[in-house]
């Protein structure tokens, strides 16, 4: 028995036998070419073939009813299209003199390389899906010679990496799991996994992989992100156990679709779902969420090589609230900053990021990238039921300002015509300590709070959230934490707001009568986290004293 291990992804257990893919490489050797206008066409039809495969693949995942895949691969189809790839692979090809697959290749690996270099995690994983795509187009340029892999299983199927259009094109049937060498949580490869209810550990590292053979009796379990090669009879049964008591889970939460979130003497919560973009609304409504708590804005500007435009914005949050069909949709204004970093926003560097420049300290600061965020989200107003709030906030003026500026944008498009909902609630989230103690003065200024538990226990605990190594100082059920949500809550009801939370906490069950108790009224929440959340609510009874 040896033990690898890994990036969970998703929640399944798999018990199965190894298929290995070994790949050949693609053909990238250099070769000097005289004639480089038949090198451009031969690069210009293979763009066009590779933005075909992955438009049909993108219709395949729509029709399976995944519309965030079909958006990644929409996104791979538009980054093959991007005007400094191409220019870069055309200069590479005119200026050396060489082979288009070469020009590719080089050109993809640079482009690879300037984002794993970056700071912010979700960028890094974006180097996976320029190699992806730079792959796809090589494959394309000398199709007798790409390597197709063929996932002959049903089988766990490993490989030292798979791409994100690799794992799209599995037929989710004959995959009992995916197990890679290298990978990250935050890489497209990990979002389609989860969104195809594949179970996966990335990253269980070169050495582990090196060990794994065709036809190993294995044990692949997402949960815990751990690989197990020729379990004992002993594991093995453990497992098939647990396997059995997830199947029974699942069955019983989905028996809770279409439920209240009511406790047994009456009390009703919201439970609504966080996202991070509009693709993930299939998977809100799958889970059945009442609405979306919090919308991260941020990552629509991480998705773009340059400031998302009023008119991209708006369609985007157009789209959220029209999908959402008249439930609540509260859209976070950017969180850009600390461990979220874009590179065109030219950040300065910080001995502190985590208490610099970050969320609405750079839209205070860069007062027209927060107009131009506010404007699209006001015209998106009308097409549903929007709320807007703002993060990380300390300080009574900053909230002043915000309104100000609200006001005179609000008004802005009323004096141009354009029609906005003058009801769109106003928020701010609690995730500064200084928030949660001013929260009585705050109050009455906005519609409703919304606890960002993540922020508020690092800077309640002065311990950074980021930093594996002080993760037992992270204490999110620290006394300390629990007593400033207490005060907004109790502040928040006796100006007659309604009170969220937000952060990671609000998924943890062993806190949900105590959230309760406090008189919390939404938890948001990741969309798979919905329907346990539920099941926990109903089997509580608040007129009983603790037990
Ligand atoms: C939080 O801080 O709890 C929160 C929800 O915001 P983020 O995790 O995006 O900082
Ligand atoms: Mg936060």
């Amino acid at each position: 028995m040896r033990t690898g291990s890994g990036i969970g992804i998703g929640e399944g257990i798999a018990i199965g036998t190894i298929r290995v893919v070994r790949r050949s490489t693609l053909p990238t050797e250099r070769r000097n070419v005289t004639d480089t206008q038949e090198e451009l066409a031969r690069f210009a039809k293979a763009q066009e073939t590779a933005i075909a495969q992955l438009a049909q693949l993108s219709e395949k995942a729509m029709q399976e009813g995944s519309e965030e895949n079909a958006a990644i691969l929409e996104i791979h189809g538009m980054m093959l299209a991007d005007e400094d790839y191409c220019d870069a692979i055309t200069a590479s090809i005119t200026g050396e003199q060489v082979n288009a697959e070469y020009a590719v290749a080089v050109t993809g690996e640079a482009f690879a390389q300037r984002f794993a270099a970056m700071d912010d995690a979700y960028m890094q994983a974006r180097a996976t899906d320029i190699r992806d795509i730079s792959d796809r187009l090589i494959a394309c340029l000398s199709p007798e010679q790409a390597v197709q892999p063929q996932w002959d299983a049903p089988a766990i199927l490993c490989a030292d990496t798979l791409s994100p259009s690799e794992t799209a094109a599995l037929d989710s049937k004959h995959v009992l799991a995916l197990v890679t060498a290298h990978g990250s949580a935050g890489s497209h490869t990990a979002i389609l996994a989860r969104n195809r209810g594949i179970p996966a550990i990335l990253g269980v590292g070169e050495a582990f992989f090196s060990v794994m053979e065709d036809g190993q009796p294995a044990i692949v379990n997402a949960q815990t992100g751990e690989c197990i090669l020729h379990p004992d009879a002993q594991t093995l049964a453990r497992t098939e156990q647990e396997r059995e008591a997830q199947r029974e889970k699942s069955a019983r939460l989905d028996k809770l679709r279409g439920m209240e979130n009511i406790t047994k003497d009456g009390r009703k919560i919201d439970i609504f779902a966080n996202i991070g973009s509009a693709g993930s609304i299939g998977e809100v409504l799958r889970h059945d969420a009442g609405g979306i708590g919090l919308f991260r804005s941020e990552f629509l500007y991480l998705e773009h090589s340059d400031y998302p435009s009023e008119e991209t914005q708006f369609q985007v949050y157009k789209q959220v609230l029209e999908r959402m069909n008249g439930r609540k949709v509260i859209i976070r204004t950017l969180d850009l900053g600390a461990d979220k970093q874009c590179a065109y926003c030219n950040l300065p560097k910080e001995e502190n990021p985590a208490l610099g420049i970050r969320g609405i300290r750079l839209c205070l600061h860069r007062p027209a990238l927060f107009r131009t965020q506010l404007r699209a989200l006001y015209r998106a107003s009308v097409h549903g039921r929007l709320g807007i709030m703002f993060p990380m906030i300390a300080n009574v003026w900053e909230l002043e300002e915000i309104l100000a500026i609200c006001a005179e944008v609000r008004a802005a498009l009323k004096g141009e015509g354009i029609p906005i909902c003058e009801s769109t609630e106003l928020g701010i989230m609690i995730e500064t300590p200084a928030a949660a103690l001013i929260s009585g003065t705050l109050a009455p200024m906005v519609d409703f709070f919304s606890v960002g538990t993540n922020d508020l226990s690092q800077y309640t605990l002065a311990c950074d959230r980021q930093n594996p190594e002080i993760a037992r100082f992270f204490d999110e059920h620290h006394e300390a934490v629990l007593q400033l949500i207490a005060m907004a809550a109790q502040q928040a009801h006796r100006h007659g707001k309604w009170i969220g939370i937000c952060g990671e906490l609000a998924a943890d069950v062993s806190l949900t009568e105590t959230f309760l108790r406090m008189g919390i009224d939404e938890l948001s929440v990741a969309p798979s986290a919905v329907l346990h959340l539920r099941e926990t609510i109903r089997s509580l009874d608040l007129s009983q004293a603790r037990a």
